[in-house]
């Protein structure tokens, strides 16, 4: 049994948690002004304020964990059951 995956929604990828899908993340050294103390570009981001997330290379989305991108997850029946067998007075 498939079942579409809770998590994406079937998409197979979801936001990246790091920078929720903006892919870039704040420059730490300029605090995302693209400048230095000495007003000169930054040199960690070449006074873009912004560098590549590194949580999801950039892509803004990563692969969902749950179901591994492919947007399906297995639906366990035996999982249910066991579940039930658990609940202990
Ligand atoms: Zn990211
Ligand atoms: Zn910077
Ligand atoms: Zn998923």
């Amino acid at each position: 049994m498939k079942a579409t995956c809770p998590n994406c929604d079937g998409d197979g990828t979801i936001d990246c948690e790091e920078c929720g899908g903006a892919a870039t993340e704040e420059c730490p050294t300029c605090e995302g002004e693209g400048v230095n103390s000495k007003g000169k570009p930054c040199d960690e981001c070449d006074g873009e304020g912004g560098t590549d997330c590194q949580a999801c290379d950039g892509l803004g989305n990563q692969d969902c964990e749950t179901c591994h991108g492919s947007g399906e997850v297995e639906e366990s029946e035996e999982k249910a059951e066991k579940d039930s067998s658990e609940t202990v007075k």
